[in-house]
């Protein structure tokens, strides 16, 4: 079965200066990472995972390092649920997350994964064929304690921890972790190593920013939010893929393209490589939405519809 397959794909990783990630190394949509930042006598935990059975697995994996530092605060990264499905394996400790991203998770919940996956329909087939190897059952949604907005800085056992909501730009909030004598950044879904990144929310602008915001902090160990550990590369790679399909789709929407035409026009080019390419049907829309705010926001059933139609010649329902 694929799902445990890639349950036993992932690992605990050991960065410098107390820094630790559980690293999902298949990637892949809703595969995450998790990471912790340990000091003495306390752990802070960067995000839970998509299900109570993978979250789990994360926790007994880190169970060596939190057995003498307990954790003690958690932080959401953002609201998307594979970042903080299994927060009700942590419900002891404190939850934090920026107030955008609370009011994000308030709007998907684990139930409506279930809903667009049911229907016998090109996006509940393609929702299906994604999140296969996810359980959404029994998972009893638990809210962050502690919201922040721009900025906060936590004492856990001695170490400095930053987190900044840089968003709007995955999500409407969207936090990293800076572990400044780490030298360690956790990005959340600013960056995704070795696929392609989606626009949910925008404005490419504000991601962009957050990109320059990263590589200004001087950090050697990046963490995505998918994806094996990396460096600031990575980040630049993402700056490049948003400027790039920025560039195209806005030239597409100006000679009168609709997005879904747009999105088989534009060529992949040196990002060819990256996986889950059907992304750039959402990011090209999202584009659209900036240039014309009239257009109609898309729900979740249309987004993954939208990606199903761009995959489609590629994939077999
Ligand atoms: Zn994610």
């Amino acid at each position: 079965m694929a799902s445990d397959r890639t349950i036993a794909d992932a690992q605990h990783v050991r960065l410098r200066g107390g820094c630790h990630l559980w690293q999902q190394t298949a990637g892949g949509w809703g595969m995450s990472n998790a990471g912790l930042v340990a000091g003495r006598g306390a752990s802070l935990l960067v995000d839970t995972l998509y299900d109570l059975r993978r979250t789990s697995r994360m926790l007994d994996g880190f169970a060596a390092v939190t057995a003498r530092a307990p954790i003690t605060t958690v932080v959401n990264t953002h609201g998307n649920g594979d970042h903080w499905f299994g927060n009700q394996l942590v419900e002891d400790t404190e939850i934090v997350a920026s107030h955008a991203s609370l009011a994000d998770m308030r709007q998907v919940q684990p139930t409506d994964m279930t809903r667009l996956m049911a229907p016998d329909t090109p996006s509940g087939r393609f929702a299906r064929r994604i999140f296969d190897g996810f359980d959404f059952t029994a998972i009893h949604p638990v809210l962050p304690s502690r919201t922040f907005e721009r900025e906060l800085s936590l004492d856990i056992g001695g170490t400095c921890v930053r987190l900044i909501d840089v968003g709007p730009a995955h999500t409407a909030g969207d936090t990293i972790v800076h572990v400044p004598d780490a030298r360690t950044v956790y990005t959340g879904d600013i960056v995704f190593a070795g696929a392609t990144p989606v626009v949910w929310h925008g404005p490419f602008d504000n991601w962009v920013a957050a990109c320059d915001l990263i590589l200004g902090l001087g950090a050697e160990t990046i963490v995505p939010g998918h994806g094996p550990v990396t460096t600031r590369a990575a980040v630049r790679a993402t700056r490049a893929y948003l400027e790039y399909v920025h560039e195209q789709a806005s030239a597409r929407h100006a000679v009168g393209m609709s997005p879904r035409e747009a999105a088989r026009d534009i060529p992949l080019g040196s990002f060819t490589g990256l996986a889950e390419s059907e992304r750039l049907a959402v990011n090209v829309h999202t584009v659209y939405r900036e240039l014309d705010p009239d257009l109609a926001l898309l729900d979740g059933p249309q987004l993954f519809g939208c990606m199903a139609d761009l995959a489609c010649p590629r994939i077999s329902f």
